[in-house]
């Protein structure tokens, strides 16, 4: 039996503990085992493995920006033990052949356990489809990802997804409110793609679902929470909180939906800290610094992110802003019960995914720690707390950043029952 003893947070309190972990899963949580390996973590916090319901690993089709290889090395860097992977890759997610091009790609290289999103055209596509962990739906066009055509269209794709037990994720913008024009900033690109536009996404997403479980992605504003249908879950990024229309990145920083301004930021956090937002999601969305170094209207959507979202919101664990428990709750615990997986807590019986953080170090954020191919980070120079180590049903796979075991990443399955 392999132990990792240190102060592990168990049922919302964090107690000295050791963890016995015998193929894969938790099989025994007591003050003291013995083991063989054991690791000993002494004060170090020892967190459930975080999942990351919203990552771009660009394979197949665009593995100059990223490949499953490289983004599940990011997300094991910052603590991401689950990735599930967005369709619109090229081939496009579309098809059950493209479906399993994807899952033999991701099979043979992810170093997490990974889940695939299917991209459904229509609501006739869907049931080809059903091998995919979720679905995504985008109902405004962005970086290499057609929209749906219509909000019927849409909840013809809900109708087919109900009863399989998957959830769709949808990009909620409305491109009939979008502002005529082409943005050539921060600022004017938030103008175009209004909160306004996302809350009516919102809204009429919820006019057309069935009883399908729905799930928003990125919200931005608060407009787009309050449209938001009384059951459905959401998302939110380190981005969306952490940057605005303030920033001097320009296309760098340009994303979709945008970022918003000052005020809408700090509203967002309120939501946050309320607990009106279900999870952290990081939207990783890596080009290269070549392709982000044009013109603003040029410039492709998107940033990096799955190794940042836990050392860039670690920070207000550790300033209080946010507590421990909403932040594994962000973070493990209400991506686990979305996708209905055996994961997302520290328990008898789940699998062993843990993160090991020592709360007092802070260190800059830089590329390179960050190991995505794309070589670049919106947060570069800003503070945060890294994990120490990332293990993944119970195999140590990234130490202080540097990976030890590879390839150890499966597809995940939903729990029975
Ligand atoms: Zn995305």
């Amino acid at each position: 039996m392999l132990v990792l003893e240190g102060r592990a947070y168990i049922a919302g309190r964090i107690e000295p503990r050791a963890i016995g972990v015998e193929d894969g899963t938790i099989v025994a949580i007591k003050k003291q085992l013995r083991g063989d390996p054991v690791y000993r973590y002494g004060d170090a916090l020892i967190l459930p493995g975080g999942i990351d319901v919203h990552v771009h690993l660009r394979e197949p089709g665009m593995t100059h920006k990223e490949d499953f290889a490289s983004g599940t090395e990011s997300a094991a860097a910052g603590g991401v033990t689950t990735v599930v992977d967005m369709p619109n890759t090229i081939p496009p997610v579309s098809t059950p052949e493209a479906l399993r091009q994807k899952l033999r790609i991701a099979s043979r290289s992810a170093h997490v356990d990974f889940g695939l999103y299917a991209g459904p055209a229509s609501g006739r596509d869907v049931e080809a489809l059903r091998a995919a962990t979720a679905f995504k739906i985008y109902l405004a066009e962005t970086t290499n990802a057609p929209a749906i055509p219509s909000f019927e269209a849409a909840g013809e794709i809900l109708a087919a997804v109900a009863g399989t037990g998957a959830y769709v994720a949808a990009h909620c913008e409305d491109p009939r409110l979008f502002r005529k024009g082409v943005a050539t900033s921060l600022e004017e690109h938030h103008r175009v793609r209004s909160p306004r536009a996302e809350a009516s996404a919102v809204a009429e997403l919820g006019k057309h679902r069935a009883t399908t479980p729905l799930h928003i992605a990125h919200v931005t504003s608060q407009d787009a929470l309050g449209a938001r249908p009384r059951d459905a879950t959401c998302e939110v990024t380190a981005h969306h909180l952490l940057l605005d229309v303030t920033s001097k990145l320009g296309p760098r920083a340009k994303v979709n939906p945008p970022l918003r301004t000052p005020k809408e930021r700090t509203d967002l956090w309120q939501a946050l800290v309320d607990g009106r937002i279900d999870m952290f999601a990081s939207d990783h969305a890596p080009h290269t610094l070549d392709e982000k170094s044009v013109r603003f209207e040029d410039a492709p959507a998107g940033v990096p992110g799955v190794a940042t979202t836990f050392p860039l919101m670690f920070r207000y664990v550790r300033r209080q802003t946010l507590s421990l428990e909403r932040f594994v709750a962000m973070f493990s615990e209400n991506p686990a019960k979305l996708l209905g997986v055996n994961k997302g807590a520290i328990a008898v019986g789940r699998d062993a995914d843990l993160v090991v953080v020592d709360p007092r170090r802070i260190e800059s954020i830089t590329a390179s720690r960050c190991r995505s191919k794309c070589g670049w980070t919106p947060f570069e120079g800003t503070e945060g707390t890294f994990p120490t180590a990332t293990f993944v049903r119970g195999q140590l796979v990234a130490q202080e950043g540097e990976l030890v075991s590879e390839r150890v990443g499966r597809m995940i399955t939903a729990r029975q029952g």
